[in-house]
């Protein structure tokens, strides 16, 4: 550990992990917030990881293959608060992001899409606050541009914008919040938004998957996991390691590092149901030339740029 003390370890761990600024890590080792085993402060509460813990669903599921620059979530780098973390995201993909999250029923789909409960706050300086309207737990989104003002979502047919209610939980969000927090007596569901949570407090190492092209594939089964996928990234092997040294799996219970079985594709991270797999679809370099790289690069953009 080259002569580290605890403390500059647990900051570069820290500053590694959430691309903060590593003085600012280091006050936080020395206050004690953080440590060696811990680097990342976690969520202040279970509501505040269960709000986290969503806002990664959506973003996953929104996002899949539309990611680029690396920027695996949309997100660059952040601000650990255990009370509400600053996400900085990426400029291309902010208004996707807004949009996806802001919680709408759609009569096609017949449900809830967006995080249920979510709310904007205050705006201003590039900084919108996401709110969860029955805990008030917070997310924060941080643009470069301080002018930036996010793209809402007009009005269409067969949408209704549950977001534009601002003082209560409308009936299908609370239906859709029940099956959230439903756990059928698996013991999951508090690993789940742990994980998520975790994750969403760790860009710089998820960042890892999509350093061959700048993009990455992501994407959940149900409500229980999360899949980071690229087609030729960093291997899978060393992107858990660089996680479970920054505490991804710290204090969790039942997590049996023996059962992860890590292949050169593929490593499994977490306990029954509740999962961050990271995978790889092929060993050393993919057959794309650098004109197929380029081509999708731009039309994610593209797509972007209609957000
Ligand atoms: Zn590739």
């Amino acid at each position: 550990m080259s002569g580290k003390t605890s403390t500059q370890r647990a900051a570069s761990r820290c500053s590694h992990a959430t691309g903060y600024r590593y003085p600012d890590c280091l006050n936080w080792a020395k206050e004690g917030k953080i440590s060696p085993f811990q680097p990342v402060p976690d969520a202040s509460s279970p509501p505040q990881k269960s709000f986290e813990a969503f806002v990664v669903h959506v973003i996953a599921e929104a996002l899949r293959d539309k990611q680029i620059d690396s920027a695996i979530l949309g997100i660059k780098k952040v601000e650990p608060r255990p009370d509400g973390p600053i996400l900085y995201v990426h400029p291309e993909m902010a208004n996707t992001i807004v949009a996806e999250l802001l919680p709408v029923f759609d009569s096609d789909y017949d449900g809830v899409r967006g995080v249920p409960g979510l709310r904007l706050g205050h705006q201003g300086n590039g900084r919108l606050t996401l709110v969860d309207a029955s805990s008030r737990s917070t997310v924060f989104l941080q643009h470069e541009d301080k002018n930036w003002r996010p793209n809402l979502p007009s009005g269409k047919p067969g949408i209704n914008q549950l977001w534009l209610d601002q003082n209560k939980l409308i009936h299908s969000e609370r239906h859709t919040l029940h099956y959230w927090h439903s756990d059928w007596g698996t013991g999951s569901r508090d690993t789940r938004n742990l994980l998520l949570s975790r994750v969403l407090r760790r860009p710089k190492i998820i960042d890892r998957a999509g350093s061959s092209h700048g993009w990455a594939n992501t994407y959940t089964h149900s409500y229980f996991d999360l899949v980071i996928e690229s087609c030729c990234g960093d291997d899978p092997r060393d992107i858990s390691s660089n996680l479970i040294e920054s505490g991804l799996l710290s204090g969790i219970e039942g997590v049996d590092e023996e059962d992860f079985i890590p292949t050169p594709t593929s490593v499994n991270m977490g306990v029954g149901s509740a999962n961050i797999c990271v995978r790889r679809l092929s060993i050393g370099p993919c057959r794309r030339t650098p004109e197929m790289i380029k081509r999708t690069s731009e039309a994610i953009r593209e797509g972007h740029k209609t957000s």
